[in-house]
Order: structure tokens, then sequence, then C-alpha cells
């Protein structure tokens, strides 16, 4: 079994190098000005081993990462009958298409992708007011990373919120179909801000352990999830955790991973290991080029990918 310690601090060392740093997201303004030269790892093993490397310690806006949260805490809150207002296939298309919604009568392909994600949102905001469902959020995310000092950016939500036209068009859009049950502005109020959570590596690396280890916190011993839906949630990382990127982060990776256009990705090596890498820097797809390198790299070396050595 290769040194995992080795491992990270080769990869650290060489990501922290790299010339090919892809762009960093600047369609939310506050996001624009971040250094791209940034580089982070955190991977948390099955005996609770914490190995970290490069900027693991800085926060980072966690955007579409928080996704895989809201969908674990929305199937906790209504189960199955989720997927009535949410489909679980790969989309084919960008994270904020408008294009498919049309043709698919205002049900999201699944939901990672904006649309999908803002319905998730809006079902765990029903019967409750912003403030509340927002507060559920946040200290799920507490409880997982074992760590009250998790907040919201309110500087990032409120940039969003301020240019986040094409989100305000699918919400609108959903709405006509009977997808969307509350305010736009309530249900796009609640997603702006689980998107604009800071995080570091290693508390996102935390926080998905349930993930890799049955639905259950080994730390904790606490059950999160059955098995069975944590497996489920891992099959939809792996399929769409990517937007249109994720045939190739299969490909290259292999694990379950979630994206987010803060340069952060949760992945998953079931029975192994949690990992959150971050690197400010997007590939054309809208998720972490080095971020997506690094765990290649990562996957290659330990053997880890869910596809065979
Ligand atoms: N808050 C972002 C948006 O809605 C999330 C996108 C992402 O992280 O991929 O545009």
């Amino acid at each position: 079994m290769p040194d995992l310690a080795l491992v990270i601090r080769d990869i650290s060392e060489e990501m922290a190098q790299r010339p090919d740093r892809g762009a960093v997201a600047d369609y939310i303004p506050e996001l624009a000005g971040i250094d791209p030269n940034q580089f982070g790892i955190a991977v948390i093993d099955g005996e609770g081993q914490v190995f970290t490397g490069g900027d693991s310690e800085t926060p980072f806006s966690i955007q579409s990462v928080s996704k895989v949260f809201t969908l674990t805490l929305a199937l906790g809150m209504v189960g199955d009958r989720l997927w009535r207002r949410v489909g679980r296939e790969p989309s084919g298309n960008p994270f904020n298409s408008i294009v498919q919604l049309e043709r698919e009568r205002g049900v999201p392909r699944n939901p990672f992708i904006n649309a999908g994600a803002i319905a998730v949102t809006d079902l765990i905001l029903s019967g409750h007011e912003p403030r509340e469902a927002l507060g559920e959020i946040l200290r799920f995310l507490q409880f997982l990373a074992q760590d009250p000092t998790i907040a919201i950016d309110e500087r990032v939500a409120a940039s969003e919120k301020r240019t986040g036209f094409r989100n305000t068009a699918l919400a609108n859009y959903m709405k006509s179909f009977g997808v969307i049950e509350n305010p736009v502005d309530y249900t796009l109020g609640v997603y702006f801000h689980h998107c604009a959570i800071a995080m570091n590596c290693r508390q996102l690396a935390t926080a998905g352990r349930f993930l890799a280890h049955n639905g259950r916190n080994p730390a904790t011993g606490h059950s999160v999830v059955s098995a069975e839906r944590a497996r489920r949630i891992n099959a939809i990382m792996l399929t769409c955790g990517h937007y249109d990127g994720s045939g190739e982060f299969a490909y290259r990776v292999g694990l379950p991973g979630k994206s987010g256009v803060g340069g952060g990705i949760l992945a998953v090596a079931p029975g192994k290991a949690s990992i959150a890498v971050w690197a400010p820097g997007l590939d054309t797809a809208g998720n972490s080029h080095l971020g997506r390198v690094a765990l290649e790299q990562l996957t290659q070396r330990m053997g880890w990918s869910v596809f065979g050595v």
C-alpha cells in the first residue's frame, strides 16, 4: 500500500507549481477576485486519520458542493417523494442550462444541476420560514463537520443574488410548471445562501465521511442515512456530480464526486476515504481543473478508483 502522506505531499507540491490553473468563476463577482494560485487537499481514512496538504485550512465558497448535503437533508425530510420533483439522470448540459427544462416540462434532470438543486431547496423550505430552512442546512453541515464555526459568507450570497439572473429565470420557469411551491425569491434566497457557505478542505472531508462509510460517521458512530441511501447518493454524485464533465471525471478519477464553482470538490472512496480538494481555477465545464488533476493522481497512486486499480 503506497504511503498516503507521501502521495499527498507529492501532489500538493506539484499542484502549487503547475502553470495550468484554469480560470476562476467570474459570473459571481465576489468569486472573481480569488487568487488562483491556491491549492488545498484533505483526506480522511477509515480510521479517522487526517492527511492534509497545501491550503487545506483556508475557507472557500463551497457553492454546488452544498447540493450533496441539501439532497441528503431533503431525502431525510420527504424520502423518495423527492424523485417526483427531480430526475436522476445525467444532463449532458451546462450547470445553468435552460433548454432541457423546457423540453422536460419544468422537471430538472437531476438534483445537482442548478435547476434541480433549486427544486430540492424549495422542498426543504416548504412549511418553514427561509431563515429556519437555512439554519437547518447550516446546522446539518456543522453537525457533519463537527464544527460549529462553519458560517455563510454573506458577501458571496449578496454578490450572487445581485447577478443571479439565470438562476432566477430557471426558478421562475419551474414555478410556471408548479415544480416550485414557495415564492421564487424565498427559494432563491435560501439557495444562494447555502451555496455561499464557506468551509476548508478538512471540514469538507469530515462532513463527507458518512458517504464513504455506509451512511455512518465512524468518528461518532452516528448513522446519518441508511447504507442504501448513502450508496444511492454516491451513485448520483458519480453520474451527475460534474455537470457535463461527469463522464470525464468518472474516466479519469473513478470516484463519486461533487464540484462547485468555488473550485472545491468532495470525492468519496467508498470504504476507504473521504477527500476534499480545492483549487479555484475552473475548466470549461465549470469544474476545478487542478482539483480534478490532483484527484486523478491520488486515485491512481492509491488504487482507489471504484472501477478497479
Ligand atoms: N451558486 C452557483 C450557481 O448557482 C453554483 C454553481 C456551481 O457551483 O456549480 O450558479
